[in-house]
């Protein structure tokens, strides 16, 4: 199983391809402000686990596989996003820093009930997609 870093940084990977950016080492490099190095460490593992694919010019794809985990894990931080918004009052940056503590360790069967709650939100409040397909 990748650990949590390795998922973050998936997740990452699948935010940069929403704003329909190539995946290249600099640019997360400077995203998340670890050294090029790191970010190729990473990159590797996740190859290692069929996540990525690295091609040539150091761009980088991500696998069905590698969608599919990171679709997930982003449904999960937005629905926790949009409940504390919904119910609990947050402001918006509050909410996303609250859900990134805890989008790992909430189980699926609570996420979906706050999802099902939420009446299966299309979008969160940065206009990103909220994939359902592991949730309905
Ligand atoms: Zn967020
Ligand atoms: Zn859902």
């Amino acid at each position: 199983m990748p650990n949590f870093s390795e998922l973050k940084f998936l997740m990452m990977l699948m935010r940069i391809l929403e704003d329909s950016s190539p995946i290249r080492t600099t640019v997360l490099s400077r995203k998340i402000g670890i050294k090029p190095p790191s970010v190729v460490e990473y990159l590797q593992r996740l190859e290692h686990r069929r996540m990525v694919k690295r091609l040539k010019w150091k761009e980088t794809l991500l696998t069905v596989k590698g969608k599919r985990v990171a679709k997930s894990l982003l449904h999960n931080h937005r629905v926790l996003e949009i409940y504390f918004v919904t119910f609990l009052n947050l402001d918006e940056e509050t909410a996303c820093k609250e859900a990134s503590k805890i989008d790992f360790c909430v189980g699926q069967k609570t996420i979906n009930a706050m999802c099902k709650l939420l009446n299966y939100p299309r979008r969160c409040f940065h206009e990103k997609e909220v994939y359902h397909e592991n949730c309905m």
